[in-house]
């Protein structure tokens, strides 16, 4: 094998290797998002751009990669929604470790044990349905709150970094 024939066949391999992000991508198995049961998967036009293909100043669209058309996830009543709670103390200063009970409001109240990090947050997945959230922290106070989730209408990127809605909530503790 010729020297030129090596070149040209590592060339070959190197594009090759480059493409295999983008067949992947295009065979959907990158970044996928989970469907949930009653979720419907549907292509249409774009909603983070508008079908334009991109949302600032030349960049391309993260939802539709500059197509002006993707998938999106229809939400059914099922699809959970991504708790984010912030906890805070008396002063509004977030508070890191705190101890966070979530259990749902009725039927099986088996309680999720969470840990808030030093920005004060937990995040949680909760599927729709009436939720109490409690947190406590030695020497600060607790806090318990009921919360409803509704179901989500608004679809969602098929593809990429977050594939849930949020839900944010703040919970101030209190002595
Ligand atoms: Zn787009």
């Amino acid at each position: 094998m010729s020297f030129a024939t090596k070149q040209r066949l590592l060339l070959g391999l190197a594009v090759i290797m480059m493409l295999v992000p983008t067949i992947f991508y295009s065979a959907g198995l990158l970044g996928r998002a989970p469907l949930f049961e009653g979720d419907t998967r549907k292509e249409m036009t774009c909603i983070t751009c508008d079908g334009l293909g991109r949302t600032g100043k030349e960049e391309s669209c993260p939802s539709c990669r500059g197509r002006g058309v993707a998938d999106f996830i229809i939400p059914g009543p099922n699809r959970p929604v991504q708790l984010v709670g912030t906890v805070k103390d008396s002063a509004g200063q977030p508070v890191k470790g705190a101890e966070v009970r979530a259990r749902q409001a009725e039927g099986d109240q088996t309680e999720v044990l969470l840990e808030s990090n030093q920005d004060g947050q937990f995040g949680i997945k909760l599927p729709p349905g009436a939720y109490v959230i409690s947190v406590a922290v030695e020497g600060k106070g607790s806090v318990s709150e009921s919360l409803l989730i509704e179901p989500q209408t608004e679809p969602i990127p098929a593809r990429g970094a977050e594939t849930l809605h949020k839900f944010e909530k703040e919970f101030l503790l209190a002595k």
